[in-house]
Parts: structure tokens; sequence; C-alpha cells
């Protein structure tokens, strides 16, 4: 539109442009005639009135149309761009992480995300920073502002108890003055001695020693919710979901602790001799250190240092064998056995008379009875069983060998450390200092320590997720958001059950329960209904009381609660239900209650709120579709409609699906990235793969469903020559942005099941067709190579 204005000229016809002047004319046309004149004598007046008349009529008319089609013109041109904050704030977002000096057929990540890091320097505050890091950030500042701001009066008590927490967490001078009392208390709960008996006993009494070990393993547990050298739990029964089994064996329950190792690792990297070294040096100056310093505070006296070098060795030994026993058995396992409890009983024994020619009677009896102590629950040892894999039978017996061919003296020393270390970071700053700075080599480069006050927030975020989520909850979201998020999830599951209709490398068998198991798939998004009802937070924290100076015992008097309450369940019946806490920024499918979860953290900006649907169904669409799909990848397709483990696909589709996820395998194992070693395990990653790769698939077509239903949305401002399916795309890569230095890539690659985001991006896009049509990518291009494309989905 420009400024030139359309103009009559005296016939009433218009004319281009106003800038021209009007072509001259005679003053009076009408007095040529002069016969006539006295006939039209009175005509030329009357009709010049006339004329003047319409001439100004035809004017006005034709301003009021041209004022008419401006505006009009300009409301249609303007109801084709999107000019609300949400969608300036995505458009700006968009925009600025953009790299369109990138071919987005040669690396859609780099065009979409090049210049992503510049735009969200790193705080240091997570080690890789992401789009998803951004929100946790957000949470974590929401959470520090909203618990130290002024209480109100309707406020639910947990929520008070949440800030008291927090207090107890900053208040470093009453960690001070409790000092080291605390950790001598938690051990007397476990009656353990103030200093383990290695150090103070003689060598006579040392002959003479006994240390119930299988109690004290049971009775940590139980105060500290960690396995020590049994794992055990009372979780929904694989097999049939609606009850409570025991699962026995290789131990994983890590004491929910803050803990002193960032870094766990594993050993199988090539730096890990490196990193095993490390961390054996460092363990033995933080056991020593430990060590001395309690033994100082119990006695007064100096800790003999051959003495002190002597249980720092037996400790590191002893820690080295039992580490690398249990990860010998901590592969992945499918099968999954029952076994009644006194026939498993039986079939250890004999297994420790051919290795060992020693008994152990009646140890697992002995270890539930130990456990079960306190609680309303009898085991039936005669019909009650264990759910074990082939990798949990194995371990028993050889845990078990370990443990009755080494001194009751070592055993006592192990438990005592494994205890202490447990609490030994939420100390005395003397000795947080000391470790912080030992265990400093085990940070990543780009991780720099961040305040206490938002390591505080974390802390009460992990351990009061729902007061915390009280205080933050939107309080439209049920009639606003949830709404919207279950149209999206309602089309998203749709198109997937048109296209599971349409597969032809299944049979109709598979495919009816195939289509079953996808309607029967419920989903919690958000927070849970009860959680702003009067009274609920109260139920949900029953029994914990927290005051504002005593942090450990704050937290302790938490996990303390979950390990019987874990065993109580036991004979109860097991119900669907929130799997998360709403603060989490990320999704799930809990293939147990084949149920998605969508915890309200994920539901914000970047991610959702987008002011388009097309730009929310490419980023949350994506991660749905995604959640959804991971119900039949791999491992989800192994349980049933209620989550059960069993097989419920024909043979012969079965045969079929592994031969065509073989695809994914293949595609995945070539990815590379730049200055990090080896590549992308294929078949580590294969079920997040299968699930990114169907989850954009379904999200597009959902997307692809609501433009039938809803029509075209306006432009994205400064994308107006975007097509829908490519903003589509753009939103999708853009969730995956990401700083993540080469080190972090490398464990990643090794340890992760998640695909590095670069890659999610790129391969999921290589296998869709609608990418390669949106974009136009020539067959052969980087983000097109080939027909070919990898689909099971
Ligand atoms: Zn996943």
């Amino acid at each position: 539109m420009d400024n030139y204005a359309y103009q009559p000229d005296d016939n009433g016809k218009p004319f281009a442009i106003t800038r021209y002047p009007s072509v001259p004319r005679p003053a009076n046309d009408y007095l040529v005639e002069v016969n006539s004149r006295s006939k039209f004598l009175k005509k030329p007046k009357f009709f010049k009135i006339l004329s003047a008349v319409l001439i100004a009529v035809i004017i006005l008319l034709l301003i009021v149309i041209i004022i008419l089609t401006v505006q009009y013109y300009d409301k249609t041109y303007l109801s084709r761009i999107c000019t609300s904050e949400e969608c300036l704030k995505s458009a700006a977002n968009l925009k600025l992480s953009l790299d369109s000096s990138t071919n987005p057929c040669d690396d859609f990540y780099q065009y979409t995300c090049g210049r992503w890091s510049k735009e969200h320097p790193n705080h240091g505050w997570f080690p890789t920073f992401s789009t998803f890091a951004t929100i946790s950030e957000q949470i974590l500042l929401s959470t520090e502002e909203f618990l130290t701001s002024e209480e109100t009066n309707d406020e639910p008590s947990p929520v008070t108890q949440a800030r008291n927490f927090y207090k107890s967490c900053m208040d470093e001078d009453a960690l001070d003055d409790l000092g080291l009392s605390v950790i001598f208390k938690y051990l007397k709960e476990v009656d353990l001695p103030s200093v383990p008996s290695f150090l103070t006993k003689s060598d006579d009494e040392i002959a003479e020693f006994h240390f119930d070990w299988l109690k004290s393993d049971a009775v940590i547990k139980k105060t500290f919710a960690m396995d020590v050298l049994i794992g055990f739990v009372v979780d929904s029964n694989m097999l049939n979901q609606s009850e409570n089994a025991m699962y026995i064996g290789v131990p994983g329950l890590r004491c929910p602790l803050p803990s002193p190792f960032k870094k766990t690792g594993g050993d199988k990297s090539e730096s890990a001799p490196d990193i095993d070294d490390l961390r054996r040096i460092t363990n033995g100056n933080i056991i020593k250190f430990v060590l001395s310093t309690l033994y100082r505070n119990v006695t007064s006296k100096e800790l003999k240092e051959d003495v002190l070098e002597q249980a720092s060795d037996v400790l590191l030994n002893m820690t080295f064998e039992i580490d690398s026993l249990v990860a010998n058995f901590s592969s992945e396992s499918n099968d999954l056995q029952s076994q009644i409890v006194k026939d498993f009983q039986t079939r250890i024994n004999e297994i420790l008379r051919s290795d060992i020619k020693k008994d152990y009677p009646q140890i697992l009896e002995k270890y539930l009875g130990f456990l079960f102590t306190g609680t309303n629950v009898t085991i039936d040892f005669d019909n009650d069983f264990f759910l074990l894999s082939q990798n949990d039978v194995d371990y028993l017996p050889r845990i078990l060998s370990y443990v009755l061919t080494s001194s009751d003296i070592y055993l006592e020393l192990y438990m005592w450390w494994v205890t202490v270390f447990a609490m030994i970071i939420n100390t005395s700053s003397e000795i947080v200092e000391y470790i912080v700075k030992q265990t400093a080599p085990f940070y990543t480069g780009t991780a720099v320590l961040r305040s206490r006050s938002l390591d505080c927030s974390a802390l009460v975020n992990s351990f009061m997720g729902m007061a915390v989520s009280y205080g933050l909850a939107d309080r439209t979201f049920s009639n606003k958001t949830k709404p919207k998020v279950e149209q999206m999830l309602y089309d998203i599951k749709s198109a997937f059950m048109e296209h599971v209709k349409t597969i032809s490398w299944m049979d109709q068998k598979t495919r009816t329960a195939t289509l079953e198991k996808s309607k029967e798939m419920i989903s919690f998004i958000g927070y849970p209904d009860w959680l702003l009802d009067k009274g609920a937070l109260e139920i949900y924290y029953q029994g914990i009381t927290l005051a504002n100076n005593t942090y450990l015992d704050n937290m302790m008097s938490f996990i303390k609660l979950y390990v019987p309450s874990k065993l109580e369940v036991f004979r109860k019946i097991n119900e669907r239900n929130w799997s998360t806490d709403p603060l989490s920024v990320n999704a799930f499918n809990s293939f147990t209650n084949n149920a998605i979860n969508l915890p309200m953290a994920i539901l914000a900006f970047p991610i959702y709120h987008l002011g388009l649907e097309v730009l929310n169904y490419g980023a949350m669409g994506s991660i749905l579709g995604h959640e959804l799909t991971h119900g039949f990848d791999n491992e989800g397709r192994k349980h049933d409609k209620f989550g059960n483990y069993k097989e419920w696909w024909t043979h012969e589709t079965i045969d079929t699906f592994e031969a065509k996820i073989e695809c994914f395998v293949k595609q995945y194992d070539n990815f590379t990235l730049a200055g990090v070693e080896g590549h992308v395990q294929g078949k580590k990653t294969l079920g997040e793969n299968i699930a990114d790769n169907g989850g954009l698939r379904h999200a597009y077509w959902a997307y692809r469903k609501y433009v039938d239903r809803n029509g075209h949305e306006p432009k994205l401002p400064g994308f107006e020559n975007f097509t829908d399916n490519q903003l589509f795309f753009i939103a999708f890569g853009s969730i995956w942005c990401e700083t993540i230095s080469p080190d972090d890539l490398e464990s990643q690659i090794e340890y992760d099941e998640h695909s590095p985001n670069k890659i999610r991006v790129i391969g999921s896009l290589q296998n869709s067709k609608e990418f390669a049509q949106a974009f136009q990518c020539p067959v052969g291009s980087r983000m097109n190579p080939n027909t070919n494309k990898c689909q099971v989905w």
C-alpha cells in the first residue's frame, strides 16, 4: 500500500495519480451556441448546480470507498500476522537462534539452533545448558522467590514447612553449631558405633568380634532408603499391575541425600582408568580426613597414621570389589521370573554350598523379618514370592560368598563408612569445604558452583515438590491450558491410531491390541486435581514436621518415612497414579501404568504457550508424540494395555518389528560429533530414537488435523515467508537447542539412552518425508539422504 490516492476527474472518471495537475478546461462548456441560448438559458445554470452536486456526491462516495478499502486491506493484512505477546516472544526467540546462512537441507540443527548459544549464555547452574535448562532456571528462581516471600494466612501447613526446610538449608551457622553430632545420632540409630571398631579394638578383641551385617543392611535401608549389599524394593508387580510385589537382587536404590560426587561415570569409557585412579586417590583422601576428624571428635586423640592407612586401604578395596560385583550384574536384562521365598532360599544355599562350602540358613527370611518389623505386613515364606531377573538370581549368591568370606570387623567398617558417606556433605562447613575441594575435578569444566540459595531451592523442590507446586501453580490451568493440551494429545493419539490402521508389517491381531493399548493410555497433565484442595497437602505430607534449623534431620524425616511406606503397600491394590511431581521439566511414559506424565513445569515457554498452535504442536506436540510412541518402542511394546510385562503381540509381528528397527540402529550408529571420540550407540538409544521419530510424525499429522478443523493461523512476525509446515519443523528443532561441552557429549554417548540433541533433530528429520517436502530438500542432501527412510510408527 502506498500513499497515492485515487481522485476523480471532472467527468467522474478516476485517474491514476494525484501528483499531476488536472488538464485546464474552458471556463464554460455550455456557452457555445447562441441560437439556442434563450431556449437553454436556464438549463446550463440548472445543470451546473446538478453536476456540482453530483460531482460532490461522487467525490464523497469515492472517498468513503477508498477509506473503507484501505481499512479493510489493513485489517485483513494485520489479521494475517499474529502480534500477541506470545507470538512476538516466540518470533524473537526463534529468529535470534536461527542461522539463516546454513542451508536447512544440509544441517537443520545448525539452521534452527546455530545462534542459540550466543543468545543464551550458560550461567553454569547446569553443566549442560539447553532449552529445557532455561525453564529449570526459571523454576529455581520462582521457587526461591516463593519460599522467601511473605507467608499468607490461609497457607497449608506443608507450605510453611517447605519454607522452614529452605531456611534450615540456608542456615550454615546452625549446621556448624550441630557439627558432627547429627552424624553420631544417625549412626546410633542404625546400631553402629561413633567410630568403627576397627579403629578402637585390640587384636584380641577383633578376633572375638561379631557383627550382624544382615541386620545392619536392613536397618540402613529402612533409615536411609538405600541399598548397601542387597537390593530390595516393594513396587508394582510387573506381571500384574493391580498388585505389588517384592523385588530382590542387585542393589539399585541410592540414598536421596545430596551426594559428594556429582559425576558418577562408569567403567567402560577410555578415560575411565584415569578417572578411576583419580577417584581412588580422592576417595582415599576423603576417607582419611573423615575417619581422623570423627576419631578426634570422639576420643580427643589423634588416630595413628598406620591404622588410618590400613582402614583406608580396607575401605578402598572393599568399595572397589563390591562396586565391581554390582556393575557386573547391572546390565539390562529382560527376563523376569518369580521365586517363592522358601524355594529361592534353598536355591541360594545349594549354590553357596557348592561354591564356598558354607550355608546361610534362612538368610532371606531373616532379612525380610528385619525389614518388615514394625510394619503391618507379615510375609508368608511358603507362598509370597520375589520377582527377579537372571542378574538378580546370579548376584545374590555371589555377594553372599563375598560377605561370608570377609571378616566381621571389615564388614562393620564398610557399613559404617557407607552410612557416614551418605550424610557427610550435609554437615558442617569445614567438612563440606574439604570435600568440595577434593571432588572439584569431577565437576565439568563449564559448571560453576551455583549459589547456596539456588541449591537449597532445588533441594526443597526435590523433597517437597508438591508443596512448592501449590505455590507456583497457575490457578487458571485446569480451565485454560489443560483442555488445550488434552485436545492436542487427542489429536496426536488419533493420528497415531489412524496410522496403525494402515501399517502393513503388523497382523490384524497385533493391530487390534495396539489400538486398544493406545486407547487405554491415560495421561497426567500439569498437576494432580487435588493439589489445590483444602487439606489435601496436609494428608500428602502426613507425619512430616520440619524445623528451620535442623537441615539433616529435616531430610531424614522424609527418608525414614519412605521405605516403611513402600513396604506397607505390599498387600494393597495398586492404582495408576502420578509418577513424578509437577516441577520436573520433563515428560514421561510410565510403562507399568500405561500412562503419560506431563508435569506443569514443561508446559512453559519456549516449549509451550508459543502463541500459535503450529509452534505448540511442533514443540510440545512432538514431545507428547514421543511419550505416546514410547508405549510401543522396543521396550514399551513388552507391556500390555494394563502395563503388565507380557507378550501380547504375535511372534510374526515381533519378528518383523525387530527386523524393521534395525534400520534405526544402523542409522544412529553412523552419527559422529565434531571433537568427540566414538559414535552414537544405535542400540543403546534405540527406544528413544523410535519415540523421537514416531513422536514427530504423529505431532505433524495432528497439526494437519488442527488446520483442517480450524483453518490456517495468522503468520508469525518475521516469518511471513515461511509455510506453516516449515514453521512446524523449526519449532520442533528449536526445543533441542543446547550448549554442551565435548566432554559431556562423550559421556552422554557412553551412558545416556537419549541421542545427543543435535542427533535427535537430524536423525528424526532425515526420516521425515514431510520435512523433506516442506523444505524442498533434494534426495541425496544430508537432511534427505535417501528415499528408504527408517520408520516403524
Ligand atoms: Zn524418551
